[in-house]
């Protein structure tokens, strides 16, 4: 694994994360001061970060550094524990749990589509912003319509 690889999309993964901190999620925003908030703030940060987590792998998978089989199992891994931190925020909120699946799905799928990275038509290359030219074949970036 090639770590200088990596550190841009981390770091993309980590701006986005630290927006959606300060746009104001309601969990965050609509909690109840007191003691409870603390520990909510850890649980939603936790969320977070494992949401980044989610989108990291599947960069990761579709650069071709995670295989099929490893990717289904890390993804149930981290669903299942980004579920259970859901539930245990909705339970220190007070609101029902019932919609769970729902939630984790339009919360990665929003993420998802933040993070949705151009890419090089000829060899699906991840391009920076900025990029003029393909850094692994050398294709044109520059949209032509
Ligand atoms: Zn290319």
């Amino acid at each position: 694994m090639n770590a200088m690889g990596l550190l841009p999309i981390l770091c993309s993964v980590a701006l986005l994360l630290g927006l959606l901190l300060y746009l104001g999620h309601p969990l965050l925003t609509g909690g109840r001061a007191g003691a409870a908030s603390g520990q909510t703030r850890q649980l939603f940060e936790r969320k977070e970060q494992l949401l980044g987590e989610i989108v990291e792998l599947e960069l990761d998978r579709e650069l071709g550094k995670v295989s099929a089989e490893d990717f289904q199992r890390f993804f149930a891994e981290l669903e299942a524990e980004t579920l259970a931190i859901i539930g245990e925020l909705d339970r220190l909120n007070g609101a029902g749990s019932y919609q769970l699946e729902r939630r984790i799905e339009e919360e990665v799928s929003a993420l998802r589509q933040k993070t949705a990275v151009p890419r090089c038509r000829g060899c699906g290359t991840l391009r920076r912003e900025g990029d003029l030219f393909c850094p692994q074949c050398g294709a044109s970036l520059v949209e032509s319509s």
